[in-house]
């Protein structure tokens, strides 16, 4: 018996692949009426994230601040503190939004090698913009609530620490408290709670003893496009082509 099925299509004078083909046949038992309503199955899913940012308090001791960095934390923190430096130029891209491959996988290259928290704390605080790695250090730790049994904040749990950039006026460097948490759902004390701990970080800072006072903040406006210049000190590259001082060590970048 010839196996019909398997002869090519044009070879019989059906249409060949492209030429509209035939009408699409009427269910076998005639036509098929539509619901007047669909029966829709619903799915979603709410993310909160949320986030507080303090005053920012003016340090002295220049490059050498940054090594305090960690100890105003001393205290507060949950787990292990842990310095994120401003992105060099070939991370300018980079975004923790997955749908977005080339800004995922900069991401994933720049901060895989940190901890949960510290991820965890990072998706919170880029997303909800209270942090820019353009010019921002990190030092972060867990300040409130637990961990899953892979060592990731829960929604309720709160992340954070320090914050500083170099006032690109006078070359100071310039910290301040910031909190942030969030996740698949909210709790009503949180918010309580956060507010309490960006208030015990900014004690911390104005503690310091190259605190200077409280000052207004006023953050560098990052690049557009293409990157600004080296480091001659540290060798790095900024992705913030204004920048007067070295995102990363704090000195003086050199023009020309
Ligand atoms: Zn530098």
């Amino acid at each position: 018996m010839p196996l019909d099925f398997l002869k090519r299509k044009n070879t019989d004078g059906t249409p060949a692949p492209g030429d509209a083909g035939p009408p699409p046949a009427a269910g076998a038992h005639g036509t098929i009426t539509l619901p007047e309503e669909v029966v829709a199955q619903e799915y979603q899913l709410k993310l909160y994230y949320a986030g507080k940012s303090s005053e920012g308090v003016r340090m002295t001791a220049g490059p050498k601040a940054v090594a305090e960095l960690p100890s105003m934390l001393h205290g507060l923190a949950k787990s292990e503190i842990e310095v994120v430096d401003p992105l060099p130029i070939e991370f300018s891209q980079a975004t923790p939004v997955m749908a977005r491959p080339s800004e995922a996988m900069q991401w994933l290259n720049a901060h895989h090698i940190h901890s949960p928290v510290t991820r965890h704390a990072l998706v919170v605080l880029e997303s909800i913009d209270a942090i820019d790695l353009a010019f921002d250090t990190f030092v972060c730790t867990l300040l409130d609530g637990e961990v899953d049994t892979s060592g990731y904040p829960e929604y309720s749990a709160i992340v954070g620490g320090v914050v500083s950039h170099w006032d690109e006026a006078t070359g100071d460097m310039i910290a301040r408290a910031v909190v942030g948490w969030g996740g698949k759902g909210a709790r009503g004390d949180t918010d309580r709670i956060a507010a309490k701990l960006l208030s015990g970080i900014l004690t911390n800072i104005l503690a310091n003893q190259y605190a200077l006072g409280l000052t207004p903040i006023d953050r560098p406006v990052p690049a557009a496009g293409r990157g600004g210049l080296v480091c001659a000190h540290c060798g790095f590259a900024s992705a913030h082509e204004r920048a007067f001082y070295c995102p990363k060590c704090g000195m003086r970048l050199l023009r020309g």
